[in-house]
């Protein structure tokens, strides 16, 4: 299907006007009138001179104004570059200038870091609006998008030349925007920032058609939701890829309500859930396990979930299987990357699934396991990297043709992931190639490491790095957090993985840790934790 993204509001609108779109903080507001808010705003950044294919940044958490903007700047025909309402000034003036954005949205609080990027960087204008609209403004919803000090400030914004206030906006430019002549298969809707697991974030070029297919996708392997008949809860950021496509993308074109939370916090969750009673929830085992181990969990009525999606990360089985217990929904998993708009397999979710896999390729993906080094296929079940290929592939990386034509070989994505497939066609990952650990002329991955782990009854979270060694190389290390109320020693998790795995793959330290850095959508960081051993050890 060949139309740009933004046309599946503005369908969704005309066939459901009155039907709630966004839900957010008590507030809610229909489908006509976000698509309304959308074109207004679209006509707004072309007064500003927007021309098609420029650059306009969002820099917001989970809030009707990260919907509206996305869809405006889209209508406008220019491009969505994606920030992170927790980057520092540095990575923001270093995503502003390599993506050369023009306009910027974000909140009244993060005006002050803004500004100092402003002077910067080729960014014109900024487009400001306010927490107060949402007040109370809970506090532990906010954080971390601000710093503390950043909280008791009073920002006063004003509009100017190069600063303008969003309530303005809306309430004086008029919905007739120019419409501009879209391609779908090559023109991009979208400059999305890969995570940053493992390394500098890369800018990756999205077209609306990679999108829009993504979406088809969704609807095919969801095929028992019907439009118009979902409530969609939004705890994903929709400043990370996974976010935006499952969640805001996939809700709007299926008319669904969305339910809004600027930030994952167990209780509020679970409260909303009790509530309002979503019926899907895409979301990362980060959040499920969170969800878990909350003390009241059992005092939440969770019913109301149909479906799950669980991707980012490798799902333990006990988690899928204790949230399916409480909730009485599917919780499967998926996979995907920033680079294939995101999701390329999942388990289907009333069929055959199978634990500790990511299932079959989606509709119209084609998908190989490839002998490391060769352009060979794998056998059946022997370790390779995963390729990819199908409509969601993206066009490349932003100023980045070398690291594109590693990446993009005969029209397979080559995704980095080291994986195999089994004779009834499901994948499974077994780690990122960049993760490996070689240690003494062994190669480990830390994945298989931390699920040993991971199946202790005191262990609530793991990660398993490789950490420099002046003899081996590389020696395995694993930073766990234990469960509240729960003990034990360095020795009994020795023993435990001894027991449980050759030699070689033992962790020859532990490190007791409160909780481990992880990325927006919940991924644990190992890169920093190697980052903090290699400081220590100098
Ligand atoms: P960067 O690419 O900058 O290091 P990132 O990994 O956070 O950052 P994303 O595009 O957000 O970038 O994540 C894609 C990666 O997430 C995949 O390559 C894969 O390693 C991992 N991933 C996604 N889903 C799963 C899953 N179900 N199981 C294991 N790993 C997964």
């Amino acid at each position: 299907d060949e139309k740009p993204l933004y046309a599946y509001l503005e369908e969704t609108a005309s066939r459901y006007p009155e039907k709630k779109a966004l839900h957010f903080m008590g507030k809610e507001m229909s489908y006509a009138e976000l698509s309304d808010q959308a074109k207004k705003f679209a006509n707004y950044l072309q007064s500003l001179g927007v021309e098609k294919d420029d650059k306009v940044a969002i820099m917001l958490p989970n809030c009707p104004q990260a919907v509206i903007s996305y869809y405006g700047i889209l209508m406008a025909g220019a491009i969505v570059v994606q920030t992170n309402p927790l980057y520092t000034e540095r990575e923001l003036e270093y995503q502003v200038n390599d993506s050369e954005a023009k306009v910027i949205i974000c909140l009244d609080i993060l005006v002050p870091r803004v500004s100092k990027v402003q002077k910067k960087s080729n960014l014109e204008h900024k487009i400001v609006t306010a927490i107060k609209d949402y007040l109370p403004f809970p506090k532990n919803l906010i954080y971390p998008y601000i710093q503390k000090r950043e909280y008791n400030m009073v920002v006063k914004v004003e509009q100017s030349k190069d600063t303008h206030v969003w309530e303005n906006i809306m309430k004086t430019a008029d919905s007739n925007y120019v419409k501009r002549d879209i391609n779908p298969k090559e023109d991009l809707a979208l400059l999305q920032y890969t995570g940053g697991t493992t390394g500098f974030p890369k800018g990756v070029m999205l077209t609306h058609y990679n999108l829009v297919a993504n979406l088809q996708m969704s609807e095919a392997w969801l095929y028992k939701s019907k439009p118009g008949e979902e409530t969609v809860l939004a705890v994903l950021p929709f400043f990370h890829v996974y976010g935006m496509t499952t969640v805001m993308n996939f809700g709007i074109k299926q008319a669904s309500k969305i339910i809004l939370m600027p930030k994952f916090n167990p209780e509020d969750v679970l409260k909303v859930i009790d509530k309002q009673k979503p019926t899907l929830f895409p979301g990362a085992p980060t959040i499920y396990i969170g969800l878990l181990n909350h003390p009241d969990l059992k005092k939440y009525d969770l019913s109301s979930i149909k479906a799950c999606l669980s991707g980012s990360a490798p799902l333990p089985i006990e988690v899928q299987e204790q949230f399916e217990k409480i909730s009485g929904g599917r919780l499967v998993e998926g996979y995907g990357l920033t680079e294939t708009s995101p999701v390329t397999h999942a388990n289907p979710v009333w069929e055959k699934r199978i634990n500790g896999s990511i299932g079959l390729p989606w509709p119209d993906t084609d998908a190989k396991v490839v002998r490391a080094g060769t352009d060979e296929e794998a056998d059946i079940g022997e370790v390779g990297e995963i390729a990819v290929k199908g409509p969601q592939v993206m066009k490349g990386y932003w100023n980045n043709p070398e690291e594109t034509e590693n990446v993009l070989r005969d029209g397979w994505f080559y995704t980095g992931d080291m994986g195999y497939m089994d004779e009834e066609g499901y994948f499974y990952i077994v780690d990122r190639k960049k993760d490996m650990i070689i240690a003494g002329g062994y190669n480990i991955y830390p994945r298989e490491v931390e699920e040993v782990l991971f199946e202790h009854p005191a262990i609530q979270e793991v990660a398993v790095v490789g950490v420099p060694d002046p003899y081996r190389g590389e020696t395995v290390k694993a930073f766990v957090v234990v469960k509240e109320g729960k003990q034990v020693t360095e020795d009994e998790l020795n023993s435990f993985c001894r027991e449980n795995l050759a030699a070689y793959k033992v962790p020859r330290s532990y490190e007791y840790r409160e909780e481990l850095p992880k990325t927006v959508v919940g991924k644990i960081l190992r890169r920093q934790l190697i980052e903090e051993e290699v400081k220590k050890q100098e």
